[in-house]
């Protein structure tokens, strides 16, 4: 049998939060992960990777379906068609609290504009981002 027929196609995806395991998939065909330096389609046997992720979400092709989860920054490691995730939080898509994230969102706004130092200032723009993506990865059901 010729080497290529014999190769596997799909990757295992893990993303690990201090919660606990957020994913566990062994047949992902692709994830689609938001990298510091720009979005990245991991396919299996691809070359490893090790990347930072920005709050953002990541997209796992598992045959027809797409499962979406936001991921709160972290980073990723993928080799020996294994992907890796390491998160501070993640969430499926389909589990968020959208008022909750519309709750955190505004606080958020308020925290921004009332912050008197540059960290205040960051610390808010941050947790504004989280926030945003949660909001933005719940309408991709
Ligand atoms: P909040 O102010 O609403 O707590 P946060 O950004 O401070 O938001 P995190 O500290 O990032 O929250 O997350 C704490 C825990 O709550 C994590 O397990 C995270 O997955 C979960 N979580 C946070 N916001 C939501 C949400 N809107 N829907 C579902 N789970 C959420």
């Amino acid at each position: 049998m010729a080497e290529a027929e014999t190769a596997t196609k799909t990757l295992q995806v893990t993303i690990v939060t201090p919660d606990g395991t957020a994913f566990d998939s062994q047949r992902v065909d692709m994830a689609v992960l938001a990298t510091t330096d720009g979005e990245v389609g991991i396919m299996a046997n691809r070359l490893p990777l090790v990347a930072a992720l920005k709050i953002d979400q990541a997209r796992f092709h598992i045959g027809d379906d797409t499962e979406v989860y936001a991921v709160n920054g972290g980073f990723a490691e993928f080799s020996d068609n294994l992907l890796t995730i390491v998160a501070p939080s993640a969430e499926d898509s389909r589990d968020i609290d959208v008022h909750r994230a519309e709750a955190a969102r505004l606080r958020a706004e308020k925290r921004a504009q009332a912050a008197q130092t540059a960290d205040d200032r960051k610390r808010a723009e941050v947790a504004l981002a989280r926030a945003i993506n949660r909001i933005n990865t719940s309408k991709l059901k």
